[in-house]
């Protein structure tokens, strides 16, 4: 976490998002790691091959407050990825992503991640998925304090043909994970795949049950593209950076996004050091937030951002001047877009009231 982006919070509000009960909906796993996981994942490891003088630039720089493009940003994926090859990290990385977003306060995680092979330690897809069930179901087990569901990620830049290998293990998940395994997110590098070839993909995960959270719109001149995407239509946007018209997007794709009630995972940190916007002032949540539509505070990628829910938090309340209510409404109103049922949304809902006893929201 980087104090420089909002040194102007006051510590009553820092303190009062840290305490505020918590929705986060967007949070690769890998991109989530944390400093102090990745010391444990070098020390257990021999790391020939992996670029740490890499990793250990991109945290300086990032400490600094310096920007990233997201080229960058992908480059240092493919970093966490030489670093966590085999199931018993797979499993160790997700349960310190858990437990960190727990101590954050955060109720409610849905974590993503895309299933990989690594043939040299026998890690397979499958087995991926199974040692991120395991993780997920330690935690509940040691009755830690919060609800996790679990979506797999179709990674764009990976072809048509690995993303309905992932749509069908998703399927094959649902089944098997007792309600863990909930959806599929398609995320990737942006700049790559034609997505005329994965809606099909997209739509059978979508007729078989799946929840569908889409990346749409994270780079200018995908017009077209958010379009179809919007189209299917997704249960949620992620990022939605370029769709509103200011921004060059398109009026339509804003009417689409209205029409179907399509919430917007937004992850100021991400976006602003990604520099696909300007400036925390400048983000589009603030856009979508004005027109009471429903937008979600998450994190993106913690670990590679230095950045928390609590964090997200006072940037917002740092930027857009909102008051403890405010905040708390933004939290409250995203148990609305999480993907379970009513019964799960109730006991959240009175959680959160039960908070207000702490909460203080008229001071
Ligand atoms: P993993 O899926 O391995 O747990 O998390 C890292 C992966 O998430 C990356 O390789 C990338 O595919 C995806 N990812 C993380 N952050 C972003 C983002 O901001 N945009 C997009 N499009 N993909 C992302």
């Amino acid at each position: 976490m980087y104090p420089s982006m909002w040194s102007n919070v006051s510590f009553e509000m820092e303190e009062f998002c840290k305490i505020l009960p918590k929705i986060e909906l967007h949070a690769h796993v890998n991109g989530s790691i944390s400093a102090e996981t990745m010391e444990k994942i070098i020390h257990n490891k021999d790391l020939v091959g992996v670029d740490m003088l890499k990793l250990n630039k991109w945290i300086h720089s990032v400490k600094k407050g310096e920007k990233k493009n997201l080229d960058e940003t992908f480059e240092m994926f493919k970093i966490m990825h030489q670093l966590v090859t085999d199931t018993d990290t797979v499993s160790m990385v997700t349960y310190d992503v858990i437990k960190e977003f727990a101590n954050d306060n955060v109720r409610y995680l849905e974590l993503r991640s895309t299933p990989r092979d690594v043939p040299s330690t026998g890690m397979t897809k499958q087995s991926y998925v199974e040692a991120v069930l395991q993780a997920i179901e330690k935690c509940m087990q040691e009755n830690v304090k919060i609800i996790v569901r679990f979506l797999l990620s179709v990674d764009r830049s990976r072809g048509v043909n690995v993303a309905m290998e992932t749509v069908q293990l998703a399927k094959q998940f649902k089944e098997s994970s007792k309600g863990i395994v909930i959806g599929v997110d398609l995320s990737g590098n942006p700049n790559v795949g034609d997505m005329n070839d994965f809606v099909p993909v997209l739509k059978e995960a979508k007729n078989a049950g799946l929840k569908l959270a889409l990346h749409i719109a994270e780079r200018t001149n995908h017009v077209e593209e958010s379009a179809l995407l919007l189209s299917i239509p997704p249960d949620r946007i992620g990022h939605g950076t370029f769709l509103h018209p200011e921004v060059g997007g398109r009026q339509d794709l804003v009417d689409m996004t209205q029409k179907y009630n399509i919430p917007i995972e937004t992850c100021l940190t991400s976006n602003v050091l990604g520099r696909t916007v300007p400036s925390f002032d400048k983000h589009h949540f603030k856009y979508w937030y004005d027109k009471k539509h429903p937008c979600i505070v998450c994190t993106d990628d913690k670990g590679l951002m230095l950045t928390s829910s609590s964090a997200e938090y006072i940037i917002v309340s740092n930027t857009f001047h909102f008051t403890k209510q405010q905040l708390y409404d933004i939290s409250f109103n995203s148990i609305d877009c999480i993907f379970e049922n009513d019964k799960i949304k109730d006991e959240l809902r009175s959680q959160w009231e039960t908070s207000k006893n702490f909460l203080d929201l008229q001071k």
